[in-house]
């Protein structure tokens, strides 16, 4: 066949600009998953477009809807947590917002845990009450005041596994047959703990979700989500997901699966230093108050040692003196364990929950749950525990004048 009459090469500049390059399509296996970095994707005819419409799963339309660095991302995610399927979100924000609306509207009701991440907190004190969705806030640990809390229009029950920042744990099996007993569903935020200490579906949870930001991302180099559960609740979320417009971009989706095949190495070595670190840690009299679950004096290590099979994750915090100068003399000590308000990366670093994470509480509130200007926490990271510990001490030796 010939050159269409108008061919390629007679084309203006204008058009050569921007339709230069050749469409190639490449049949060379890649060993990754590339980056699919497109907004859209394309269609041969109107056969093509209706058997997509007829079979959505088979391919991908438009990316807010779904992309390839997504289904990978959320088949992994749906592997690990042991679900029938994932749904990726732009944040863990996002992930939240999609699991309590798949199972709450109007006129229901949530029982949240009393300790959770400050951003829980507002969505659903904040947003979630705007759009006619009720809270009542329980202490998860005490299943009598969960129970307590809960009412007739109760639709979901939302808690994380470990809790942030003290570190309680919650029995997610005993918490999902009450929720169930009650006619509601459990939602588990289960990014503290990974589905390496326990995969809450297993459990009894009906979603599990992650900020994918921490601990299965793993470098503090992205913002991601996921929700992973049973393939009707996945497909609920999705279409929240894509309706509220919190997709995750096809970037971010492949940095976070790359992150995610470390996940087992770096946390393994994680809990292994954090145990080191917190029994260092609670020998140090500048230290009043070590929160760790795998230390024998922390109130649910018995749950967390049958729960998690004998790992305790690697977030901690611990208490200095209630007194902001004893803080700024510790956090000015540490010489290379930076304030970071984040978490899980694999460097160690700090945060302090009552001017980050949890500083929109009511002053009652932190003092309820002991969060005052001495509390630390700590992200531990994959350094060696040795020169973990001695960072800490020598900054705490600081902190009391010693140095
Ligand atoms: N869940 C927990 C336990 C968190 O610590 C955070 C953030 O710190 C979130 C959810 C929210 O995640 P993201 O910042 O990815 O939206």
């Amino acid at each position: 066949m010939g050159e269409r009459p108008h061919s390629r090469k007679a084309w203006k500049v204008d058009t050569q600009v921007v339709q230069g390059g050749e469409k190639v399509t490449f049949n060379t296996p890649s060993k990754i998953t590339p980056i699919y970095q497109t907004s859209v994707f394309t269609f041969e005819d109107l056969d093509h477009l209706d058997a997509y419409y007829d079979q959505p799963k088979s391919g991908f339309m438009y990316t807010r809807f779904a992309n390839p660095n997504h289904t990978v991302l959320e088949r992994h995610i749906a592997q690990l947590e042991g679900a029938e399927n994932a749904v990726a979100a732009a944040s863990g924000m996002g992930a939240i917002l999609a699991s309590l609306l798949t199972f709450a509207g109007s006129g229901d009701h949530v029982v949240c845990s009393t300790e959770i991440y400050g951003g829980t907190l507002n969505l659903i004190q904040k947003e979630l009450a705007r759009l006619g969705i009720a809270c009542t806030f329980a202490d998860f640990t005490r299943l009598d005041e969960v129970e307590a809390a809960i009412q007739p229009q109760t639709k979901v029950l939302i808690s994380e596994t470990i809790t942030n920042p003290l570190l309680h744990v919650i029995d997610i099996a005993s918490v999902a047959d009450l929720a169930h007993r009650h006619g509601a569903k459990l939602v588990v935020d289960n990014t503290f703990s990974t589905p390496l200490l326990i995969k809450p579906l297993e459990a009894g949870a009906d979603l599990v979700l992650h900020s994918a930001t921490k601990y299965i991302g793993g470098h503090s180099d992205v913002t991601s989500g996921v929700v992973a559960g049973h393939r009707p609740s996945i497909d609920r979320a999705r279409e929240i997901v894509v309706g509220f417009g919190a997709s995750l971009s096809p970037f971010e989706a492949w940095l976070t699966l790359r992150g995610a095949k470390t996940l087992a190495l770096r946390f393994r070595k994680q809990c292994e230093n954090a145990l080191k670190v917190a029994s260092a840690l609670a020998q140090h009299p500048a230290v009043t108050k070590v929160y760790y679950p795998g230390l024998e004096g922390h109130p649910q290590h018995e749950l967390a040692s049958r729960q998690f099979d004998k790992r305790y994750g690697a977030m901690l915090s611990f208490a200095l003196a209630d007194d902001r100068e004893v803080t700024n003399a510790f956090m000015n000590g540490l010489e290379w364990v930076p304030f970071a308000p984040s978490l899980a990366g694999v460097e160690t670093t700090i945060s302090h929950p009552l001017r980050t994470s949890h500083r929109a509480l009511t002053p009652e509130m932190q003092a309820k749950l002991g969060i005052h200007v001495g509390l630390i926490r700590v992200s531990i990271g994959i350094e060696d525990p040795d020169d973990i510990v001695h960072e800490f001490t020598q900054a705490l030796d600081r902190s009391m004048g010693k140095r």
